[in-house]
């Protein structure tokens, strides 16, 4: 497929394991599908070290780094620090991914909540956007973001996996919403309202590479390339054409991490 219309995956994970054997490969497909940069996503403190030295070396690979809600339970005070060094390197735009997982519940509630609170402090004295994961912890989510004031922040509920009504409080604290490959699935539940409820200058899309693989590739290796397949989705959802939808959400993106894409 040939595209010559922009798009952008605000949340891929391209530093794991899955896609070592292979990256050129990824990222040529990448650019080919159109794509004008990628955000890969920390999660721990080897995988935010791994994000910093990928975009260091690629252009249009930005870093993010934080502690997952998998991940609070075990994080150290060093584990902070280096997350607080590395987020000074001009190549991360963005602190997380944080937030709140309770439907693993791999970490402690209470801990998850504590890590999260203090990456959303890093955030605003660092003047970087938040990346939010929530799973199945929408209210308790919401309630830290809201005493957060995360609208001054700036930042994305990623891979949204709500409804509309929780679509609507994300947007009335100021967050962006984005949505990845589960919006093609046939059991996407509210997400196709949601796709269509969205405001076009607060929806940015995402792979969550290397998972989350939109259909028809669902079950195989997710990569950004596949965004476009999401894009085309959404874009059919909204009834607009899908250069449109793939020029606002790269728009978007690049307000987002405070991007001058070329
Ligand atoms: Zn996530
Ligand atoms: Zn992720």
């Amino acid at each position: 497929m040939i595209s010559l219309m922009p798009l952008f995956d605000t949340h891929a994970h391209l530093h794991f394991p899955d896609f070592a054997d292979d990256l050129d490969g990824v990222l040529e497909r990448a650019r080919a599908a159109g794509l004008r940069g990628m955000v890969t996503i920390g999660t721990d403190r080897e995988s935010n070290r791994a994000t910093v030295a990928m975009a260091e070396h690629i252009p249009d690979v930005w870093a993010s780094v934080g502690i997952h809600p998998h991940d609070a339970g075990e994080a150290t005070e060093e584990d902070f620090a280096e997350m607080e060094r590395l987020a000074r390197s001009p190549r991360v735009v963005g602190v997380g991914e944080m937030g709140l997982d309770f439907f693993r519940d791999l970490s402690p509630r209470d801990v998850q909540a504590r890590v999260f609170r203090r990456q959303l402090d890093f955030a605003r004295a660092v003047a970087k956007p938040v990346i939010i994961h929530c799973r199945d912890a929408h209210p308790e989510a919401l309630a830290i973001l809201d005493e957060a004031r995360v609208g001054e922040i700036g930042g994305v509920m990623h891979c949204f996996s709500a409804d509309i009504a929780v679509a609507r409080r994300c947007l009335d604290l100021g967050l962006m919403i984005s949505l990845a490959g589960p919006v093609t699935y046939k059991n996407a539940r509210a997400l196709p309202d949601v796709a269509r409820y969205v405001p076009m200058d607060r929806l940015v899309l995402e792979t969550d590479c290397p998972y989350l693989t939109p259909t028809p590739h669902r079950g195989k290796r997710n990569e950004p390339a596949y965004v476009a397949l999401t894009a085309a989705h959404v874009a059919a959802l909204r009834g607009v054409e899908v250069e449109t939808l793939g020029e606002a959400t790269t728009r978007n993106a690049a307000r987002l991490f405070g991007l001058a894409l070329a």
